[in-house]
C-alpha cells in the first residue's frame, strides 16, 4: 500500500470529499480549509512536486490548470476571482509531497502571501 495520503486518497482508501474526478485528474476539499472555498487539484499518477515534472507533462499540466479552472467555476469563483497555488518545497510551504494545486476563494485573498 502507498504510504503517500494522496495516492490513498486517489485508491480509496482514504476518504475525502471528492468534487471533480477524471482520467488523469482528482479535486477533492481541503481537510483544513483555509477559505470558504479551498479544494486540492492533484494528478492520479504521483509526481511530488512541480521540480519532478517534465516536458512530458505538458498535457497533464494542461488538464490539472483546467481541471483548477472548472472548480473554481462550479464553487461559483469564476466572476469574482480565486487563486490557484501550488507550495512547492519546503521554503514554499508544501507538506504534503504528492503534487497539488490549492483553489482557493470565496473571500478576498490578501497579497503577498506570509
Ligand atoms: O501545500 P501543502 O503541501 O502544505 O498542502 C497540503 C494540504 O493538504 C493542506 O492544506 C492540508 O490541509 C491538506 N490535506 C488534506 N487531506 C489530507 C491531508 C492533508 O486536505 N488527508
Amino acid at each position: 500500500m502507498s504510504t503517500c495520503i494522496f495516492c490513498r486518497i486517489v485508491d480509496g482508501s482514504i476518504p475525502a470529499k471528492v468534487v471533480h474526478e477524471d482520467e488523469h485528474t482528482l479535486a477533492f476539499d481541503d481537510v483544513s480549509p483555509q477559505a470558504p472555498v479551498h479544494t486540492l487539484v492533484i494528478p492520479k499518477r504521483h509526481v511530488a512536486a512541480v521540480q519532478d515534472l517534465g516536458e512530458s507533462d505538458q498535457a497533464l499540466l494542461g488538464r490539472l490548470l483546467l481541471t483548477c479552472r472548472k472548480v473554481a467555476a462550479d464553487k461559483g469563483l469564476a466572476e469574482p476571482g480565486y487563486r490557484i497555488v501550488a507550495n512547492t518545497g519546503r521554503d514554499g510551504g508544501q507538506t504534503v509531497f504528492h503534487l497539488h494545486f490549492h483553489v482557493l476563494g470565496g473571500r478576498h485573498l490578501g497579497w503577498p502571501p506570509g
